[in-house]
């Protein structure tokens, strides 16, 4: 099961990669896109600044291309074997859902990306205390 201290239970949830206490985006609709990519600046909680540097988030476009031919393959699998649909019709499928599921891409990309750098610390908020 996935519980507090994967890699993946910050990934899904948007977490703070290092302590895996309290959200990293400021919203957490992802859908209104105006703030699908507002972050905090940093953890209130053990303190981690999440960008790390300037344009830190950039390497997370490589993620989220990853992400998404992944989402892609997923979605043409369902399609033609499942719903036994056209290949033309499949591809309708992937463009739609991919357009609608892009906020959760970026997120989830971003979230991969920034679980890369930073590794869970079960001790890190009550340091920071
Ligand atoms: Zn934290």
């Amino acid at each position: 099961m996935i519980s507090k201290g994967d890699k993946i239970y910050s990934i899904l949830n948007g977490l703070c990669p290092r302590c895996h206490q309290q959200k990293m985006y400021r919203f957490s609709n992802p859908f209104v896109v105006s703030d699908t990519l507002k972050m905090n600046e940093k953890c209130n909680d053990c303190g981690l600044k999440y960008k790390m540097e300037p344009s830190f988030f950039f390497g997370a476009m490589y993620v989220s291309y990853a992400v998404g031919v992944a989402i892609a393959v997923a979605v043409f699998v369902v399609s033609v074997l499942i719903f036994k649909t056209r290949l033309i019709t499949s591809f309708y499928w992937i463009s739609g859902t991919l357009f609608v599921i892009l906020p959760i891409i970026l997120r989830i990309s971003r979230n991969i990306w920034i679980n890369f750098f930073v590794s869970y610390d079960s001790n890190a908020a009550s340091k920071n205390r």
